[in-house]
């Protein structure tokens, strides 16, 4: 630099750039080009802000240039130059944007990057990492800028990317906007060879909608593709696009390209991704879609546009009929607006109904991949019905816990007199089948939805119905609605026979000393009526929450109140029979008191609300004991 230098200071970069560039520095990456691609993707955001800055007619110095970026390289040097038109930065913004990392889950992105060394490739290559990424292949990069704002003061950035970068005013002459010079690595010498330059370009920036000059030659093929007619896109162009959209090295799994003319003029190019996004959760900022008016960039990833249960869903939207000097403030108060987003809403649960109904296995692997997120729909009510109509959940028809039933289906299904969709929740398709709240369901042949997954209750709870017929957990299930539902025969079963009118009596009198045991840990012991098979379980009274919802609230500290239940005991069990006759014989036998504690804490372990599992265990012990001495005739 021969021009002079003023208030030359020195920075250090914050805590978790030092740990992020300390990555990238030493990352083994083998697609360390990507960095090109981000300082591409920086050139196209400045270029874009003009843009926009000047058509909303606020005042933008050397308002002339012609928005592009240039590429220059000099292999005798080893350096690289980026340069581009854009709006630039202020001394300020030049500390605030490449001091920081500002981005929200960007803290979250660099733990992952730390814990999952091997990953690193894929992951790097997956996120933006952003302008840091230049230290994958810099020795050291000078950034000179010039704001938009007329008097602005060109400022003069250098690092070398280890722990600190300085920053000067020039007093040189600068026109707007940004260069950034990198000092290559002896071993990223490539970069400064134009064949290397432009296949890099080719690949990962060839949809930036602004021109790019290596040395003065264009390399990009500037064109809006969501804008040209869909018979003339080749399947590859689409492939390509996706890819420069979304960073994936994968071909995504749906295209859904419409343009629509009426009453609303747009056009919208939309991906459903192969996969789904492990980050998602973590990186909600990633989400969105681009919005642009007239083919002029508006606003990435924009979050209004799809509701965030269908994030998954990448891609652009583009509208006449929108004014181009429009604020991303007011976007979502413009009626024009509100009625693409709709519109475009709709498209995506269109395609998604049309795939299920059509292509049912390949609905099958959408929902695997994107499921879950497509699930968070149960709050989006103007949508409900096409919502509903794509949910999917295990069921007891299911053959394992991979089978997926739609609502539809289980309705198809429903025994005569049914008027109530049943379904169970348990941590597992095996969990769930040893519910002994199964048993009334599974002699009667009823079918019950499986929900393993914890946002299924919300679901569950906040649709209430499904047409006419309402959802009841098996838990909580009201007797009176099964009773005219006739039970299928069984052969497996064991019989018993009826109880005699005495023992009748004495089981009667086991209930109320096995209340008595119990004290108030239950509100009753009653005789079952949905058991079979089972000894007892526990059950609520006019209660619509079901355990595992109570779990939930208590591990968010809601209370609910008291929550006492109460204990059905099955006759027809081979335990309740055997333990008639020891109370017949002597009602005090200690036997008792432990199997009716047993049976209480084995039904809470079920529900996963047994608090503390030792005394349940030293019983067991003991049980086991005994046994074991009675099995080798010590007894
Ligand atoms: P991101 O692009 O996701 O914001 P980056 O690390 O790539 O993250 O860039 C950080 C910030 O630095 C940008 O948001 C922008 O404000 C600023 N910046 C980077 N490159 C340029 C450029 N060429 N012109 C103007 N500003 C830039
Ligand atoms: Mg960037």
């Amino acid at each position: 630099m021969s021009t002079t230098q003023t208030d030359n200071k020195t920075f250090e970069f914050k805590a978790e750039v030092k740990q992020l560039l300390n990555i990238l520095v030493h990352s083994l990456y083998t697609s360390r080009e990507i960095f090109l691609r981000e300082l591409i993707s920086n050139a196209s955001d400045a270029l874009d802000k003009i843009r926009f800055k000047s058509t909303k007619g606020d005042e933008v110095a050397d308002n002339d240039l012609p928005l592009e970026i240039k590429i220059n390289f000099d292999d005798k040097k080893n350096t690289l130059t980026i340069s581009d038109t854009g709006i630039g930065m202020t001394r300020d913004e030049i500390i605030e944007n490449i001091g920081t990392i500002a981005k929200s889950g960007s803290a979250e992105f660099i733990k992952t990057l730390m814990e999952s060394k091997e990953q690193t490739n894929n992951i790097i290559g997956k996120f933006g990492v952003g302008f840091y990424s230049v230290f994958m292949v810099a020795e050291e990069v000078e950034i000179k800028s010039k704001s938009y704002i007329k008097d602005a003061k060109p400022i003069y950035w250098k690092s070398d990317g280890t722990g600190s970068y300085t920053v000067q005013e020039l007093d040189a002459d600068m026109k707007r906007g940004t260069e950034i010079k990198i000092k290559l690595r002896e071993d990223a010498k490539e970069f400064a060879e134009k064949y290397r330059l432009e296949s890099t370009i080719k690949n990962h920036s060839n949809f930036i909608t602004f021109p790019i000059y290596i040395k003065d030659e264009k390399v990009n093929t500037v064109s809006a593709i969501w804008r040209e007619p869909k018979s003339s896109v080749t399947n590859e162009q689409y492939n390509e696009f996706y890819k420069f959209l979304t960073y994936d090295s994968e071909p995504p799994m749906d295209i859904i390209h419409k343009s629509v003319d009426a009453p609303i003029q747009f056009s919208s190019l939309l991906f459903i991704p192969k996969k789904h996004n492990d980050f998602f959760w973590m990186n909600k900022d990633n989400y969105g879609l681009d919005l642009y008016v007239k083919r002029v960039l508006i606003q990435h990833k924009n979050k209004d546009l799809l509701p965030e249960y269908l994030g998954f869903v990448k891609g652009v939207v583009d509208s006449e009929d929108l004014p181009l000097n429009i604020s991303r403030e007011t976007l979502q108060e413009n009626l024009v607006f509100t009625k693409i987003a709709n519109s475009v809403t709709s498209q995506v649960l269109s395609h998604l109904t049309d795939k299920a109904k059509n292509k049912p296995e390949e609905y099958v692997e959408f929902w695997k991949q994107h499921g879950r997120i497509f699930k968070l729909g149960y709050s989006d009510f103007s949508n409900q019905e096409k919502y509903m109509e794509l949910l999917r959940f295990n069921s007891s028809s299911s053959e394992n816990k991979d089978g997926l039933i739609s609502l539809d289906e289980y309705v198809s299904r429903l025994k005569e007199d049914q008027k109530v969709i049943y379904y169970a929740f348990g941590s597992s398709r095996e969990s769930i089948d040893l519910d002994p709240h199964l048993d009334i369901f599974k002699n009667k042949g009823i079918e019950v939805l499986y929900l393993f997954d914890p946002v299924d209750e919300f679901v569950i709870n906040s649709l209430r119905k499904y047409k006419e017929y309402e959802f009841e957990s098996v838990e909580n299930a009201d007797l009176k609605k099964l009773k005219k539902v006739k039970d299928v025969e069984d052969e497996k079963k064991e019989k018993f026979e009826k109880l005699e009118k005495d023992d009748e009596k004495h089981f009667s009198s086991l209930l109320s000393k096995m209340k008595s045991i119990l004290g108030d840990k239950v509100t009753d012991v009653r005789k079952s009526e949905r058991l079979s098979g089972s000894a007892s379980c526990l059950v609520s009274e006019d209660d619509q929450m079901t355990s595992s919802m109570k779990k939930i609230m208590k591990m968010t500290h809601q209370s609910f109140g008291e929550d006492k239940k109460v204990m059905e005991i099955n006759p027809d069990n081979k335990l309740i029979r055997n333990l008639i006759e020891v109370f017949k014989k002597d009602s005090n036998d200690p036997l008792i008191e432990n199997a009716t504690e047993q049976l209480f804490e084995s039904a809470l372990l079920l529900e996963g609300n047994l608090e503390d599992p030792h005394k349940l265990v030293k019983r067991i012990n003991e049980l086991l004991e005994k046994s074991s001495e009675w099995y080798l005739g010590k007894r």
